[in-house]
């Protein structure tokens, strides 16, 4: 019998970040007797949970793969070079390395590479579970990608049934899920939970949040940053992340470090974002780019940079072939509200936390 029913009524949606229902998806790949790729890159900022999954759930990961294939074949798609990469060769499974780029492991860069193709985004004429044509009127035939906890949660599903996995979560976003916490003394901490538990909670499993920090990072850089005065009482569901324009995404939590300039911060991502992109839309060609420098100027105190920045901000969103323009054009429009007091401390060219670092340096020195 077909996974299918049960996982509508376990009602699982792709812990990947689009939290589209698995059980829809899977129901038109057996339709259209579609490839599984199996997304264990861990692509977004601060991930790590579908690498955990390789390295402490193989064994059930295989068997939801090989449950949702249902008898179509299995690639599992990794960063080349990466431990979840070598981990995967190691079992004798079939692997697609993935140049180690943001965007390479967005689905229908894996997709394109997976025929053959370059690691880029591909326009979205119709769903790719359906195969059909790149923009370079290569075929391509039907594929499916789902995230790597998405599959094993799957194999959960199936071996302890629908209703142990919605014991778990609220009615609106059942089961247990993982989410990847840093902060400033732990990277990359993979920790079980659902939806409904206190945010607090979950960053005291890293290392909690420290005095001073400026601010936390909800979804990486297609995420938002809310203040630390709003995580008490917050919980992490969509619902009550909406509160502070936020939602559960791609299941990752960074608390700034509170010795960094936040504006510096939101600068590296801005930065590492611009050079990550596949370089093939304006919006990733220059938008990001001069998004980056503009705001490298803002962060040396530059007072005309502001305007260009919010300016850029606004024009980047819905131009290019994949959501990533968009979703680094709201993680600075949220930088851009949280830090607004810190902004006006750079347009007056003075920063408090590095005039703060300097001077606990400073006293460091005195006490040695
Ligand atoms: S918007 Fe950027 S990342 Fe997306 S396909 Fe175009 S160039 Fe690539």
């Amino acid at each position: 019998m077909t996974i299918v029913p049960l996982l509508a009524e376990a009602g699982l949606t792709g812990r990947g970040g689009a939290a589209f229902s698995t059980a829809t998806k899977v129901a038109a790949a057996h339709a259209h007797d579609a490839h599984l790729v199996v997304n264990a890159c861990d692509g977004e900022l601060g991930a790590a949970k579908d690498g955990w999954v390789v390295a402490h759930r193989l064994g059930e990961l295989v068997d939801g793969a090989t449950e949702i294939a249902a008898g179509a074949s299995v690639t599992y798609a990794a960063h080349r070079g990466s431990d979840t990469a070598l981990r995967l060769r190691a079992a004798g499974l079939r692997v697609l390395g993935v140049p180690p780029r943001y965007v390479s492991s967005e689905e229908s860069a894996l997709i394109s590479l997976a025929q053959g193709g370059l690691a880029r985004p591909m326009t979205k004429r119709q769903p790719f579970v359906r195969g059909g044509r790149d923009s370079e009127g290569r075929r391509i035939s039907p594929t499916v990608v789902l995230n790597a906890e998405t599959v094993w949660r799957a194999a959960q599903i199936s071996r302890h049934g629908a209703a142990w996995f919605r014991s778990f979560g609220t009615p609106e976003q059942p089961g247990p899920r993982l989410v990847s916490v840093s902060t400033p003394v732990a990277r990359g901490v993979v920790v079980e939970t659902a939806a409904g538990a206190p945010v607090a909670d979950l960053l005291d499993l890293a290392g909690g949040l420290p005095d001073g920090s400026p601010a936390v990072l909800l979804g990486g850089l297609g995420g938002a940053i809310v203040r630390p005065r709003d995580v008490p009482g917050l919980l992490w569901s969509d619902p009550d992340l909406a509160r502070v324009g936020a939602r559960t995404g791609p299941g990752v939590l960074e608390v700034l470090d509170p010795r960094d300039c936040p504006l510096g911060f939101v600068e590296r991502c801005l930065t590492w974002a611009a050079g990550e992109s596949a370089g093939q839309c304006g919006p990733c060609m220059f938008g990001l780019p001069a998004l980056a420098a503009d705001w490298r100027a803002l962060v040396g105190g530059d007072d005309t940079a502001y305007d260009r920045v919010r300016s850029r901000v606004g024009l980047l969103p819905g131009r290019g072939a994949c959501r990533f323009p968009d979703g680094v054009a709201g993680f600075a429009w949220s930088a851009l509200h949280v830090f607004a007091d810190h902004v006006e401390q750079h347009r007056a060219g003075r920063c408090d936390a590095v005039a703060a670092r300097t001077t606990s340096r400073r006293t460091d020195a005195h006490v040695h």
